[in-house]
């Protein structure tokens, strides 16, 4: 298994009242040149969790920090306006903290970070204060 030292937390940046699921989500990251979907946990609105992507293969979805990280993805991220916003529902919510707990026990040194916490990083995502998993 590679060294993970970093969980890092994104939202898919589609609109809370648009579906964007997961085959959409692969269709989109193999039209950019990825193999599969560059996270490893994606969350639909629903609260399902997918298992998009073996966490002992690196990801595609944080320039420079995916050899030691994990990748989430949430759908959403955008308000009805095309704003970014926190939209996760409450199912995410429970689906998003269930699953951070688990990593905890696996990876317990990791830094939780939000995507746009990273150094350089100019986006929104994941489009809310991720502070609140960091004393998991
Ligand atoms: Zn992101």
């Amino acid at each position: 298994m590679r060294t993970i030292n970093l969980i890092v937390i994104h939202c898919s940046a589609t609109r809370c009242d648009k579906d964007f699921p997961v085959e959409a989500l692969e269709a989109c990251h193999r039209a950019r040149g990825f193999n599969g979907i560059g996270y490893h946990y994606y969350i639909t609105k629903d609260g399902q969790l997918h298992l998009t992507r073996s966490e002992e293969v690196q990801g595609a979805h944080a320039k420079r920090y995916n050899k030691n990280s994990i990748g989430i993805c949430y759908e959403g991220g955008l308000d009805e306006k095309g704003k970014p916003a926190d939209t996760r529902t409450p199912a995410q919510k429970r689906t998003l903290l269930a699953l951070l707990k688990s990593l905890r026990v696996d990876f317990p040194d990791a830094e939780i970070l939000g995507h746009r916490d990273l150094p350089w990083v100019k986006k929104a995502c994941p489009c809310f204060d991720v502070t609140e998993y960091q004393i998991l």
